[in-house]
């Protein structure tokens, strides 16, 4: 058999069980307004909370320094890629976080692969929540380390795990907030259960920064998490900050750790310096226009408040995600483009992403919704949700 004889029958299988996946091609900016395969919808799908993903300075900043500084890095930071404007951005997600240093990595995913393998190996335990992301999942997997997983959120699930566990080091890894839930990980308890049992707590914060503090400063401000309590803090700068990368934040020898050990780090080409020059505008308005976050608070709170009086199914979730669950993948399909007929986008989440029998739509919520727009969502999937009724309703 040939190689496409050989993969063939997946696909169908994929196919068959609504499982299959396939790309749009959007056409223009990231925003509230997007053309996706010729069309143009009101987009309740993207990761950009804030609505930095085009905005002026950030665009500006990034041209200018693709002037000075070209496009491409040329190299890894170790070799020679390194450049002023990466390390200035270093500096400011430092001060921005209340920790002594910051790391830039090209992505969240290997920013979560390079540090948790830096820290953990053979002998070690890992333990995650089981809705952690993919890339924690894959990190911890990779290490060698024994992995264990603990019930969502469930704090009694963590403690017994790590109570019980007589491994040299224990790295316990959470979301901050989780992604495809929209909920918020119950950190205080987690750093006191890391301080009894001697464990390392680290935490992706990558739907928390931007959205959730007063200054954006995420879980860590939300909860007021200093370095010592949660000494391992990660960031990427694809979602609220509009732009591209990830950090990891902590102390110096965390840092110097990470540089000499994170392959992902190591072995890999530093993002282009106009990129992090457009993060580094990103980062001033984060901090400065609280109106974005301001703005959306209210929306969600409207979103949720019209939710609910449609009788649907929310999660506990105080952030941007905000999912509806339907359960059946061949109804979330149908919900969703009913919604797309009527002009809306919104994500559809099937398994393997979430647990089998909870498909999901997952709308999200920018800073530049208006109020006009969520009311006009909230109508349209009333409609949507009433053409599509379960055989259990
Ligand atoms: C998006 C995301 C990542 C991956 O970040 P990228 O920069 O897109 O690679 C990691 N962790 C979580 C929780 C995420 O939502």
């Amino acid at each position: 058999m040939d190689i496409d004889q050989q993969l063939a029958p997946a696909l169908t299988a994929r196919k068959r069980e609504h499982l299959y996946r396939s790309r749009r091609v959007l056409a223009s900016a990231q925003g509230t307004r997007v053309q996706v395969d010729g069309k143009t919808f009101t987009g309740f799908s993207s990761n950009d909370y804030l609505g930095l993903a085009n905005h002026p300075k950030v665009i500006e900043a990034m041209q200018a320094a693709a002037s000075q500084y070209g496009v491409g890095s040329g190299a890894s930071h170790l070799v020679n890629g390194h450049s002023v404007v990466h390390h200035a951005l270093e500096e400011e997600l430092a001060a921005f976080t209340g920790r002594p240093r910051a790391l830039l990595f090209s992505t969240g995913y290997m920013a979560n692969i390079g540090t948790v393998n830096a820290l953990i190996g053979k002998g070690d335990a890992v333990f995650e929540d089981k809705l952690n992301h993919a890339s924690l999942l894959d990190a911890g997997l990779l290490s060698g380390a024994r992995f264990q997983r603990f019930l969502h959120n469930d704090v009694k699930s963590l403690e017994q795990r790590v109570q019980a566990s007589d491994a040299n080091r224990k790295l316990i890894v959470v979301d901050g907030v989780f992604s495809m839930d929209g909920d918020v990980a119950r950190l205080p308890e987690m750093v006191d259960i890391a301080e009894r049992h001697n464990a390392w707590l680290m935490i992706d914060d990558a739907h928390g920064f931007g959205c959730l503090g007063k200054n954006g400063g995420g879980c860590a401000e939300h909860f007021g998490l200093s370095e010592d309590k949660l000494p391992i803090l990660m960031g990427t700068l694809g979602k609220a900050f509009g732009t591209f990368g990830a950090f990891v934040a902590g102390s110096e020898v965390l840092i110097e750790t990470l540089i000499q050990e994170a392959r992902s780090y190591i072995y890999t080409t530093a993002m282009p310096p106009a990129v992090a020059a457009a993060t580094r505008a990103s980062l001033k308005l984060l901090q400065e226009e609280h109106w974005r976050r301001d703005n959306l608070v209210q929306r969600i709170k409207q979103f949720r408040a019209g939710a609910e009086n449609l009788g649907l199914q929310l999660m506990p979730s105080p952030t941007p995600i905000q999912p509806v669950v339907l359960g059946d993948e061949a109804r979330t399909m149908a919900v969703a483009a009913h919604l797309e007929k009527n002009g809306f986008l919104v994500g559809a989440i099937r398994p393997p992403t979430v647990p089998r029998g909870s498909a999901r739509l997952r709308i999200t919520f920018s800073a530049n919704h208006t109020e006009r727009q969520v009311e006009d969502l909230l109508s349209a999937l009333g409609d949507a949700v009433q053409a599509n009724r379960g055989d259990s309703e």
